[in-house]
């Protein structure tokens, strides 16, 4: 089979061996898989990154499982035995592992998964849609699994991709939910009627207004969307991270701020099995928020053509989506 891989700061085609499942693993034909944002940089520019060797990429991944099902496959592959594991806090384990990481990911003909990682994909939802499983499970862990008080105002800043499905999740949860996007860089039109928020830029934020809860969903080459979260959240709120920092950007709070306006900071990484699983509760959205979902997506081409795509539609404003045939 053929697989796009990473060797040597190249990203290229490959042939691969064909995929092997061991006891409990099966293989899943890839019919769709996701061009995450936080890999997009990583596949236009691989040689300035420190990459797995090599490097398979995809981990949004909706395929065909041996029995014929539609499945959306939970990239997370935790070790299951360890204290966090024991707890659901699978995203702590320290044995855990990612397909489209450290273990090879979608950007290929087929998939080797554990079994329980394959989902099948609920009536009503398309597999081109499932691919928004794992953004979707990150945003839901993040309103979900933290302490962020109840119900109130919310803002999120960035509108890419977990910006928007936390503004889904959240509108579902009660919360009244501002995006705060950059100034200039306002969603497509059909983006904004279909998320139930109130979409602004920083420019038009009057300085007195301020959020229960702010959840930091911008991409991080800089700490501007911390510092603006600062100055959103309500004395006593609460600022979730879910952005994805670039290694050397550092904390740019005021210390006494925090401490002056009992402001609590909660990092939220990926997304855990605790009680019940964020993935699966990704794919409920998905089908309760189908019309809206459908905005949030594109279909951006054939994996085999994935040059094209990335040379020709890598700035467009939904998520891209590429279809896998037979490789
Ligand atoms: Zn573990
Ligand atoms: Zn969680």
């Amino acid at each position: 089979m053929k697989a796009w891989e990473v060797r040597n700061g190249d990203l290229a085609l490959h042939d691969v061996e064909s995929a092997h499942p061991r006891e409990g693993e099966t293989v899943i034909d890839v019919s769709h898989v996701g061009i995450c944002g936080s890999d997009l940089p990583k596949l236009l520019r691989p040689n300035g990154f420190s990459l797995p060797e090599p490097w398979r990429p995809g981990h949004e991944i909706v395929g065909i499982d041996p029995t014929g099902r539609a499945v959306a496959v939970d990239p997370l592959l935790p070790c299951g035995d360890c204290p966090r594991c024991t707890t659901g806090d699978t995203h702590l384990c320290t044995g855990l592992r990612r397909l489209g990481w450290d273990m090879p990911g979608g950007f290929a003909g087929q998939v080797v998964v554990p079994a329980e990682n394959a989902h099948p994909v609920p009536d009503g939802v398309d597999p081109l849609h499932a691919a928004l499983a794992d953004p979707a499970a990150v945003a839901i862990h993040g309103l979900r699994c933290h302490p962020v008080g109840a119900p109130g105002r919310l803002a999120v800043v960035g509108a890419g991709t977990v910006g928007l499905l936390t503004a889904l999740y959240a509108h579902e949860q009660g919360w009244k939910v501002t995006i705060i996007h950059r100034d200039g860089r306002a969603p497509h039109e059909a983006v904004a009627k279909a998320v139930p928020a109130v979409f602004r830029s920083p420019a038009t934020l009057h300085p007195q207004e301020t959020f229960d809860l702010v959840v930091d969903a911008a991409t991080g080459a800089d700490p501007a969307p911390l510092d603006l979260a600062l100055r959103l959240v309500s004395d006593g709120g609460t600022i979730l991270v879910q952005n994805a920092y670039h290694p050397g950007v550092r904390l740019p709070v005021p210390l006494r701020d925090l401490f002056r306006r009992s402001i609590r900071l909660i990092g939220s990484f990926s997304f855990c099995r605790r009680q019940c699983d964020d993935f699966t509760l990704a794919l409920n959205l998905l089908r309760s928020d189908a019309a809206e979902v459908a905005h949030l997506v594109c279909q951006a081409g054939e994996l085999l053509n994935l040059r094209a795509v990335l040379d020709h539609g890598a700035m467009r404003p939904v998520r891209q989506v590429l279809t896998v045939r037979a490789l």
